[in-house]
Order: C-alpha cells, then sequence, then structure tokens
C-alpha cells in the first residue's frame, strides 16, 4: 500500500487514470463501490443557461441589421459610423440597451486618452482613436473601458473624490499661509525678547505641520482609490468586449501602446501605473470564460434590434438610442469570486481536479466568511483522491479539514451535514482497518 505520496502526486494521477474518462455525469446518489468510484455532485453551482443560436440564422440577422445600419450612413462621418457600428455591438451584446448613449471624438486636443462624461458619454481624443483606428479589438477596449465606468457608477464617485481631493488642497495652502504668518511673529517676538515667541505654528492644539501631513495622507488615499476605479473598468471591459466577439488580448495592445506613451507615476496619480494595469488585465484575460462569454454575446445580439443612431443637437456625438422596455436598467457584474467559482467547477465537471481544486481554494480565499459552498466540494475532491488513491490518509485529513470549513458557515445545510457525516465513517472504517492489520 502506498502511503506516502505527495497530495499533488496523487491528484495528478486523476488525469492519466483510464476509468476517469469514462466517469459517468455526477450526480448526488452517486457513492462508492469498491469497483468504481464516482464524485460527488449535489449540482450547487450554478452554470449559465445560454441558449445557442444557430449560425446560419444569425448570419442571417447580421445581414438584416447591415440593410438597418446602412440607413445612417449618409448621416454620420465614417468615424462615427466606426464607433457607432462598435458601441451597438457592444450594448447589444451585454444588454445595456435600457438608456441613450453618447460617443464621439474629441479634436480639440493632443493629450491621447478618453473620458466618460456625465449624461453617459463617451469621448474618445482623437489622437487616441488615430492611432488605434486600425486596430478594431484594442479600439473596442478603449471603448468598452469608458462604458464600464459609466455601468459601473464611477462618475459620480469620482466627482466626490474630486471634489474632497480640492477641498484638502485648499486646507494645505491655508495651513501653509497660516504656518507661515506663525513663523514671521516667532521670528519677530524672538528678536524683540518677547518670551511667548516659541509658542508658534499651532491650530487647536495641533501643529500646522501635522494638519498638513494628515491632509496629504488623505489625498493619497483618494487618488488610491481613483487608480482602483481604473481596474474595476479595465476588468469589466475585458467581459463586455469578449461578449461582444471582440479578441481581449488586443486590449494589451491599447495598453502597450498607452504604456509607450512620457507618463509619470506617483503616489498622487489618479491612474495605476501602465504595467500594473497589463497584469490585471492578462490576469483578468485569463479568468474569463472567452467561449461561453461570445456564445452568450451571439445570442444576445440575435434577439435585440439595431439601435437607431442620431447626431446630437451639436452634431458632434451619435447618440444611440435606448430600447427602455425590453431591458432592466441596471448591469451587475461578476465578482472574482463568481467568476473563479465557476471555473473551478467547470474544471470539476471536465474531472481535471487539480485545477479544479486550485480554483476553489482561490475563490474560497476571497470569500471566507460566506462561501461554504467551495469547502464543500474540495471535500469532495480529497474524499475522492482518498478512495481513488489506495486509501491516502492525508487526503481524509484534507477532506475533513474542508468540511469543517463548510460546517462552521452552514451548519444546517443537508448536503454538508451527510459529507460529514459520511467522512466520519470514513475515518471510523480507516481506523477500524487499521487495528485489524494490528491484530493480525
Ligand atoms: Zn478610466
Amino acid at each position: 500500500m502506498k502511503k506516502h505520496l505527495s497530495s499533488l502526486l496523487i491528484i495528478s494521477c486523476f488525469l492519466t487514470c483510464p476509468i476517469l474518462a469514462q466517469v459517468p455525469q455526477p450526480n448526488l446518489s452517486a457513492t462508492v463501490t469498491t469497483t468504481k468510484v464516482v464524485i460527488k455532485d449535489p449540482k450547487l453551482i450554478a452554470l449559465p443557461n445560454i441558449k445557442l443560436v444557430d449560425d446560419k440564422k444569425y448570419n442571417q440577422k447580421l445581414e438584416n441589421d447591415k440593410k438597418q445600419y446602412q440607413s445612417y450612413k449618409n448621416e454620420l462621418k465614417d468615424e462615427q459610423e466606426q464607433l457607432y457600428l462598435m458601441l451597438d455591438r457592444i450594448l447589444r451584446a451585454n444588454k445595456l440597451q435600457y438608456q441613450n448613449w453618447r460617443i464621439g471624438i474629441k479634436v480639440d486636443t493632443e493629450e491621447v486618452n478618453a473620458q466618460a462624461g456625465s449624461a453617459n458619454l463617451i469621448l474618445i481624443n482623437s489622437s487616441l482613436y488615430d492611432s488605434l483606428y486600425d486596430n478594431k479589438d484594442a479600439l473596442a477596449f478603449v471603448v468598452a473601458h469608458e462604458l464600464s465606468h459609466l455601468i459601473l457608477g464611477h462618475s459620480q464617485k469620482s466627482y466626490e473624490n474630486n471634489y474632497k481631493i480640492k477641498r484638502l488642497q485648499e486646507n494645505i495652502e491655508y495651513y501653509k499661509e497660516q504656518s507661515r504668518i506663525q513663523n514671521n511673529n516667532a521670528t519677530l517676538n524672538s528678536a524683540l525678547g518677547n518670551s511667548y515667541a516659541a509658542t508658534g505654528d499651532t491650530l487647536m492644539g495641533i501643529s500646522y505641520s501635522t494638519s498638513m501631513a494628515v491632509a496629504h495622507s488623505q489625498i493619497n488615499k483618494l487618488y488610491a482609490q481613483e487608480r482602483q476605479l481604473e481596474y474595476e473598468a479595465d476588468t469589466e471591459a475585458i467581459t463586455l468586449m469578449t461578449r461582444a466577439g471582440f479578441d481581449p488580448q488586443k486590449a494589451l495592445d491599447a495598453m502597450n501602446f498607452l504604456s509607450a506613451l512620457p507618463n509619470v507615476q506617483t503616489a498622487s496619480s489618479s491612474h495605476p501605473s501602465d504595467s500594473d494595469r497589463i497584469d490585471n488585465i492578462e490576469n483578468e484575460i485569463q479568468l474569463v470564460d472567452i467561449e461561453e462569454l461570445g456564445k452568450q454575446g451571439k445570442s444576445n445580439i440575435y434577439d435585440s434590434e439595431v439601435l437607431v443612431a442620431r447626431k446630437s443637437s451639436d452634431k458632434k456625438t451619435v447618440i444611440l438610442s435606448s430600447q427602455k422596455n425590453s431591458y432592466k436598467n441596471t448591469y451587475i457584474p461578476q465578482t472574482k469570486e463568481d467568476k473563479l467559482m465557476k471555473k473551478a467547477y467547470k474544471y470539476y465537471l471536465d474531472n481535471d481536479y487539480i485545477l479544479a481544486k486550485t480554483y476553489f481554494i482561490q475563490a474560497y480565499a476571497i470569500n471566507k466568511t460566506k462561501n461554504y459552498l467551495a469547502p464543500l466540494y474540495l471535500s469532495y475532491i480529497l474524499e475522492y483522491d482518498y478512495k481513488n488513491n489506495n486509501q491516502d490518509k492525508k487526503s481524509l485529513k484534507q477532506a475533513m479539514f474542508w468540511i469543517k470549513k463548510a460546517k462552521r458557515l452552514k451548519p444546517e445545510d443537508k448536503f454538508v451535514i451527510k459529507q460529514t457525516n459520511d467522512l466520519k465513517e470514513l475515518i471510523l472504517s480507516a481506523k477500524l482497518a487499521k487495528k485489524a492489520d494490528l491484530s493480525e
């Protein structure tokens, strides 16, 4: 009996075990027999139900949409048409037609940038647009990033942060001025030989320099929050663009272009460093299910109508009109925990228990006070590992370790109770077996 295999080794044998190729669809009632071990799955983790669209029908729909797009062609300039088509696709794929959106190019600046403005406006500066216009996927990332700021309510947060920053900066100026006056007085008094010469530089018992330091640190905190919004917008943009059928890898083209531009990073920068943003985007691309999002987007586009385009009153931007009644006016982004759980569960269903374990552990680490499903499924994996690998006790111990965590979070759950009892039984029979061994 092999007893001292490392846990990594044990699980890696799942990949090559020939029996596993024929593991039937797991279900709750499945239990162990001496000949065949089946992993448990009470199907507690929901995967989205995606309606598949027939390719032929989908292409027909796109042809019909084209005719509709043609009817707006004459009204719009070439670049306006390109942005309109792009935003129409992103909005429909993500079911965001619940309000009017505006998009346009800002021409009176050389700054390479884009903005999300009030009243649902996405503005791309001409220098950025011109640099990316022939890389439609990279441009779609820029559009999706600004759209993300709007749907995640960042404009309001950012407005408040910037207001606070401005007030704090005004305070700092005031402290500086007061400190200067008091120093002058102190110097003057000292020259006159007054005994209270050294008492200056205080405001209600706190020195001006302390007040200034506090204000500076508050400002830096607010800037850190601003940078967080950028990561959130990048993260969501990857989902939005992928659903719309754009290549998320090309987001990196946009970022690499931006990172080649001169730019100084300090504690009071409102944007994270480009290399940190690139790392975050790369992680996100790994995390999203590109195939699933693509199917979802296709189905959403198939079920929706072309958004009516018209020029804004100043002719500078294009308005994409809402289809209010058929769409909810909120967008709920998937949390990182959701994404990790789904990814873990898909690997679980594919019998890839090493990766399933990795992602369940990561998901649990994010939300240790609520997520009982990750430890429950981890205990299934380790129990399966135990039964399937010559009763290695280390796995059984680990299975117990995880079910205890699940039990702490959801003691009344029937699946948690059942799994706890199953594991207790296994431990008991392992002990009895050991006794029998010894008495021989
Ligand atoms: Zn941004």
